[in-house]
Parts: structure tokens; sequence; C-alpha cells
């Protein structure tokens, strides 16, 4: 069975088109694309400009319940490593139940901010007990699949491995013992899990795995368990943070003797299934190593702003051909379309002009960064989405035509009213794998998800 679809104005890759016809099959992928036809019937019209919807890169599901509420004062030495001990507060607490709460009302408010597909890096892998074994072994995994299903939300769930507190092998501390698999356990239990998947029809769901950081997986452990993720699955996706703190390069440079993104680069291992996350305090020839490899680099501005990391050389990874995506990662801003905004902006305030990141080739700064951060997000998470075309998923959002911020603009300009002017107000629908999960703004499980969030917060804030 397939499924019509007839889209008013489509950003396909070759650009805006008008009266586009698109056969989507029963799972969700694109079949064939027609323009500028009359629709045969029978077909759902979708009404207003469609664009591909966009890949969260990098999430802590988790992290959500803590957004906003690690912003007070606590000394004039506040920074990242302080914000980190209210994070694993929380990370101590969360049951399997209660992250399914968190994790189902921040994928729904994902899906609503235009963002269709979701890489979600997870190391809360233990009970409250210590335990990783016995009965409800891996339910943390399990909250996080059942939440994006709730949602309808596509998800690459990258299992992360977490084995030491920093560089040099340092045991973890009692506050990350929630974090740690034996290397043999994650192994296996991410063999499983592809294999319980495969036979799992029908959901957008890819297993691939993850590295917390240099500084918290050796790189013998990293070597080894690398060569046997590919033996699992050869295309799989591998996630790592990397270069995100000044203080983590110090450390790497005194226990190695090398910057850790030159360290990574160094094991030959990163190729174009890898995505390195944040990459913020690294040299140019760092960043022309990460290009020539191959792999993406996500990039969260929100997070990274908040959290004071440090500015990413955007430009010179993008002149280096660099692929770059996007992430909600600590979800203190979950919208796309800020966080390209800020992209942008960041280089304009560095740079004192306008229209850095677009080029000659697609002068529309907001086309330019929404169709490559949707792009290399869904390449970077492994999933066959990214753009309206044949082959691939039809993961879309659709603006509303009559919004205030999009009325009477060409459809050269949507993308950019989307990112510097409507933002999330703008979106009217969201399609996951042909399903429209959000119409008319509205998704149809948020009222309940948000009773039931707001109870969870109550009773964190109260106990
Ligand atoms: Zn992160």
């Amino acid at each position: 069975m397939t499924h019509r679809f007839q889209l008013d104005w489509a950003l396909l890759p070759t650009g805006w088109t008008r009266d586009v016809v698109a056969t989507v099959s029963t799972a969700g992928m694109v079949t064939s694309i027609e323009a500028g036809c009359a629709a045969p019937a029978p077909t759902e019209r979708i009404a207003g400009f469609v664009l591909p919807g966009m890949a969260n890169a990098h999430s802590h599901a988790f992290q959500r319940a803590l957004a906003g509420g690690a912003e007070r004062r606590a000394s004039s030495r506040d920074s990242f490593w302080t914000w980190r001990s209210a994070m694993y507060a929380l990370a101590n607490r969360l049951r399997p139940d209660e992250l399914q709460i968190v994790a189902t009302q921040l994928f729904i408010e994902m899906l609503k901010a235009g963002y269709t597909s979701v890489g979600e890096f997870h190391y809360l892998h233990r009970t409250l007990d210590g335990a990783a074994s016995g009965p409800g072994r891996f339910a943390l995994w399990d909250a996080v699949i059942a939440a994006a299903r709730a949602a309808g939300i596509g998800l690459s769930f990258l299992p992360t491995l977490y084995q030491t507190s920093d560089f040099g092998g340092a045991p973890l501390k009692p506050e990350q013992s929630r974090f740690q698999l034996d290397v043999e356990d994650y192994l296996d239990a991410i063999a499983a899990r592809i294999g319980a998947e495969r036979d799992a029809a029908g959901s957008p769901l890819r297993i691939g795995a993850a590295f917390h950081s240099l500084r918290a997986v050796p790189l013998d452990t990293l070597r080894q368990a690398a060569a046997r993720l590919a033996e699992i699955d050869s295309t799989m996706p591998v996630h790592i943070h990397v270069a995100e703190q000044a203080r983590e390069v110090k450390s790497c440079v005194s226990a190695t003797g090398l910057r850790p993104i030159e360290l990574l680069l160094g094991t030959g291992l990163v190729n174009d299934r890898w995505c390195l996350v944040h990459c913020t305090h690294a040299t140019p020839a760092e960043l022309a190593g990460i290009a020539a490899s191959g792999a993406a680099v996500c990039v969260s501005i929100s997070t990274e702003a908040n959290l004071g990391d440090g500015f990413f050389d955007t430009l010179r990874f993008a002149r280096a051909d660099g692929r770059l995506c996007i992430g909600s990662d600590s979800q203190s801003t979950v919208d796309p379309a800020e966080e390209l905004r800020w992209l942008e902006y960041q280089q304009r305030l560095r740079r004192k002009r306008r229209m850095v990141l677009a080029t000659a080739a697609e002068p529309h700064t907001g086309t330019q960064l929404w169709c490559a951060a949707a792009r290399e997000g869904a390449r970077a998470l492994g999933q066959p989405a990214g753009a309206i075309a044949v082959g691939q998923r039809a993961d879309w959002i659709a603006l509303d035509p009559d919004h205030p911020a999009i009325a009477g603009a060409a459809p050269e300009a949507m993308a950019d009213r989307l990112i510097f002017a409507g933002g999330r107000a703008a979106i009217r629908d969201c399609l996951v794998a042909g399903r429209r999960v959000i119409k008319g703004g509205r998704h149809a499980a948020e009222a309940a998800s948000a009773e039931t969030y707001a109870a969870l917060m109550r009773r964190f804030a109260a106990a």
C-alpha cells in the first residue's frame, strides 16, 4: 500500500517547487516525486511550504528536567564543571519510569519545533541500586526507546561507553557509577538490541554507539570496542564528545602530549560514520583533519553558550567542506531554528558582517543552513532522511502560509523567515515516516504528557 501526498510547495534538492505529488510507502519511504502535476485522487494535501525535517544529532533526554534549573549564581567561578554537579545529582535520582516521562515530553517538544529524528547519546545504564544485570536490566534504555515510539520521533539510540573519570585511566567517581558498563556487557547489549530491532518493523529506530569522551574511555579500550562495533554493524553511527572544554584539552595534553582531536584522528578510526560532538577548541589543522576524515561535527550553540564552552569556528570548517550538524544537547534550547540562527549570528558578531554562512551556490542563508544541517544530521544518525527525495523517509515539516512571519514571502525566502523571524511558531505540521505527528501545531499526546511531566517536576521540587 502506498499513500499519495500533494504538496503546495516543497523544498526539493533542486530548489522550491510548486505542486509536488509524492508517493510514500507503508514503511514511510518516498517512492516517487512528480513536480508541476495535478494530483490524481486519492491524495492528502499539505498546504503551505514543506521542508525536510531536522535531525537533532545530539541529545541527552534526561537533562530536560534540569533546563533552566541551574541558572542561579553559586560563586564567581560558576562553569561547565559546576553545572555538571547539578546534572549528576539529577542523573542519580531518575528511575526508568521517570526518565520515560521526561523523554516523552521532550520528544514531543522536539517534533513541535521541527526536529523529526534525534540521536540519544545515552550513558545512564545502571539502576539506582547500581545493578547492571538481573530483572529490569537496561530498563533505562527501554525507557528512551518507548518514549520515542510514544512521541513518534525517529530515534538513533547511541548507548555510550563510560569507563574512567579522566585521562590516564582515573577511576570513576561515585556520582559517575551509574554510567559504567563492562566493555563485553556493553557490546553484547548493543548486538542483542540490533537483533531485536531488526524484527520490529515500521519503527524509525536505529541503534548506534557512542564513546563518552577521550577522558572517559582509555584509548586502547576505544580501539578494541570500535573494531568490535564495526564487526557488529559496519554502517553503525559512532559518536563522541571531544574538545568541549579548555580544561579537557589541557588535561589531554599533559597526559598524552597531544590535543584530544589530534589524539582521536591519530587512531585512524575516524571516518564518515563518526560524529564528533562540540570540537569547540580545535586548531585550524584539526578542523582540516576532521573534514578530510569525512566525519561530521555536531555543534550545539545553545548548550555551548549556556555552559560557557567557547566558540566553534564554523566558517573555517565550512570552507574546508566540513560536514556540520546541530543538536539540542542539554535541552536548554529545543529549537532548530534558534540553533541555526545562533550558528550564523555567532559568526556575524565575530566577523562584523552578514550572511557569513551563505554561499555563492545558495545565497539564502536560511536555506543553506537548514538544508545542510538536515542532510548532514540525518547522515550522522544513520537515518535515511534529510531531504525530500526518492529513497528518503517522509520526514517533513510544513510552514503555515498565514503565519505573520511567513505571509507574503517568496518561497525562496521561507527558510530565512523560519530561522530569522518565525521560528517554531511558524511550523504547522510535522510528519515522520509519512505520518502527521504534529497537526495544526499540536501533538495528540501533548496535553497528557504535559500534565504527567508537570506532576513529576512538582514531586522533584518537593523532595
Ligand atoms: Zn553532550
